[in-house]
Parts: structure tokens; sequence; C-alpha cells
């Protein structure tokens, strides 16, 4: 049995993922500036990290909707 989580990105998704991480990489390695996200941004990684947290079993917030 494995542990491993799968997940399925749509392309927009992965870039404001990548960028972020990115972004928070320089950030920690050299200070540089952390962009503030567009509002569409907000929603597609706030998607992806309530999934994510679904995934890995983390508690919901009470405003959650997803059905257990
Ligand atoms: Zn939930």
């Amino acid at each position: 049995m494995t542990d491993d989580i799968t997940m399925r990105l749509d392309r927009a998704t992965a870039e404001d993922l990548y960028g972020t991480l990115y972004e928070v990489g320089e950030h920690i390695a050299g200070g540089a500036p952390i962009t503030p996200p567009t509002p569409e941004e907000v929603e597609r990684l706030g998607n992806l990290l309530q999934e994510l947290g679904h995934r890995l079993g983390r508690t919901c917030s009470p405003l959650c909707d997803h059905i257990v």
C-alpha cells in the first residue's frame, strides 16, 4: 500500500504553483519581493490548497463544503 498523493492540475493552476514556489524561494534566499496574486490566482491556489489538504487528511475549515 502506497502513501503517495496524486493530484491533477490544470495548466493555469500549475503555472500559479510554479510562480509562487519560485518567488517564495527567491524571497527566502535573497529577500526578493513576492508579487501579490491576482484574484484569479488566489481562487486557483485556494482551491489547490483545499484539495491538497483533503488528500493529506487535514481537518477542514468549518466553512468547507466538501463531502466526506
Ligand atoms: Zn474539506
